[in-house]
This record gives structure tokens, sequence and C-alpha cells, in this order.
């Protein structure tokens, strides 16, 4: 039975010299998640461990290497969510996990669906999830472009999404949020149906961009709800980035499997990193833009 995986670096401008970083990145991360995937694990896995490459490198805005809050502080934001069970998990504002994406997958394997700030940050602890000193997050270049800028603004957010050999979907996203963020300003990241959605019925999403604007389309439901009508991945993606502009501006990407196993990806910046493998594939393809 087939299978497919794709990845996202955040929608936002690429420049040259980090062309190079953020393929190897993405394709690294797909290749991850294929691992699993071949072996007939799970779609959940497989996000997982992609979002895990991602969150470790400092080429990303997630885990080592998150944008700095306006106190100079990292608080993340993370979300799963698989489609067979409409199970899901999440945290929000979390400080000192060095995996938010692991945390939210323990979220999920409780009767609660998001967590936040301190109490989730003892229940990662309780839980197993690796802590570290919150300032073990901070990578020296985002230090220097926080101080450089004063200006809120998002950057490269990282997701997975992906289809397993049982026909079951999965999707997750993770995130330092906006630079220069108030302290406790939660994103579209880590809220179902707005950063992420996963319905075996219509396919997988994760978003990436202006939190606030993908919050009041509730983009990620408005695709999976495209995709639940027939609508395939790629059409439904660029159909909900489009209607965004329209109805409140903003920059926004965006990567989906549809319930055929068709990979998706829109974004209205002028980059957004991706990686994706299908069983079809012996490794991972990666870009920094949609080729039309
Ligand atoms: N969507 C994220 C947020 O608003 C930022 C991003 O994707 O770059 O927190």
């Amino acid at each position: 039975m087939a299978w497919a995986i794709i990845v996202h670096g955040g929608a936002h401008p690429v420049a040259d010299d980090k062309i190079d970083a953020s393929d190897r990145a993405c394709g690294a991360a797909a290749d991850a998640g294929a691992a699993i995937l071949e072996k007939g694990g799970s779609a959940l896995d497989a996000v997982e461990a992609a979002i895990r490459v991602l969150e470790d490198d400092p080429v990303f805005n997630a885990g080592y290497g998150s944008a700095l809050n306006a106190d100079g502080e990292v608080e993340n934001d993370a979300a799963i969510m698989e489609g067979e069970k409409l199970a899901a998990g999440a945290v929000a504002s979390i400080r000192g996990v060095r995996h938010p994406i692991s945390a939210a997958r323990k979220v999920m394997e409780t009767e609660h669906v998001l967590l936040s700030g301190e109490g989730a940050r003892r229940f990662a602890e309780q839980s197993g999830v690796e802590l570290c000193d919150p300032t073990e997050l901070i990578d020296e270049e985002q230090r220097r472009e926080w101080e450089a800028s004063k200006k809120t603004r998002g950057s490269d957010t990282v997701g997975a999404v992906a289809m397993d050999s049982r026909g079951v979907f999965a999707a997750g996203t993770s995130t330092g949020g906006l630079m220069h963020k108030r302290p406790g300003r939660i994103g579209d990241s880590p809220l179902v149906g707005l950063g992420l959605y996963a319905d075996n019925s219509a396919g997988a999403v994760s978003m990436t961009g202006d939190g606030e604007m993908i919050m009041r389309m509730a983009l990620a439901h408005r695709i999976t709800n495209s995709m639940c009508n027939g609508i395939d991945a790629d059409r439904a993606s660029e159909e909900a980035i489009a209607a965004m502009e329209r109805r409140v501006g903003g920059e926004a990407g965006c990567i989906a499997i549809d319930r055929h196993g068709q990979l998706g990806q829109a974004h209205n910046t002028s980059h957004m990193p991706t990686g994706w493998r299908t069983s079809e594939m012996a490794s991972a393809a990666a870009s920094v833009k949609k080729e039309h």
C-alpha cells in the first residue's frame, strides 16, 4: 500500500546562502519520516520523527534556534494530530523543552488536547520528555536578528504531514512563533483546525505564516473541508491561501496530502522550503519554493 510524507520549513524569504541548508534539512526530515513509513510504521510516528529533525536544526524556527519573544526568551507552540480517531495533542508557550512536538504527542495520550505555559512544562517533565535550560534553545544568529530589528515577524516554523500504508493520516506543526511577540502570545500552530488538521476521510494539512490571519480564516479546517469535498490537496491549498489574502491579507503557506495520497502545497511568500517522499521514490526531494 502507498505511503507519503511532506514537510515544510516555514513560509518566508530564504536567502541564497541558506538554500542548501534548507534543502538538506527538509530532505533529511522527509527521509527520517519515510524510514518509518517504509517499514509499515505509523503516520504519527513519521510526523513526530520528521519534526524532531527540523526542531534540532537552527535553520528553522522550532526547538533549538527558535525565534525570541519581546523579552528575548524562547516560548514554543507545537501540535500533532492523527486522522483515524481524530486524536490531538498540543503545547503552547512552553519553555525549556528540547522537542516540543514530543511533548504535544504526550498530551495526545491524556484526556486533554492543549496544555500551556508552566503546566505544560511540568507535564512534559512528568512524561519523561527531554527538558533543557530555556536559554539552551537560543541560537546566536537568532539573538543577533532579534537585536537588529524590533519588528514582530514570523519565520521558519516547521511542519509535517504523512499518510501511512494503512491509509491513516497525521499532521504536526512546531514553532517558536513570531520574533518579538508579546510573552504569552499563542499562534495558530498548536491550535487544531487552524494550524493543522488530520482526518482520514479528507487528508491532512500543516500551516505556517501569519498566525493571526491563519486563525481568523480557520485555514487548516478550510483546506481539510475542501479535500473532504473531493478537491485535490494542491487546489485546496492554493484556494485557501488566496482566500486568506483576499479576506484578511497576510502571508502564509501550507502542505497537504489528500485522501488519494496526492501531495499539495501553496505559499504567497517568495519561498517555503519543503521536502517530500512517497513510496514510489528512493530518496527525498526538496525545494525552497513551489515549482508551478
Ligand atoms: N504561524 C506561526 C505563528 O504565527 C509563525 C510561522 O509560521 O512562521 O506563530
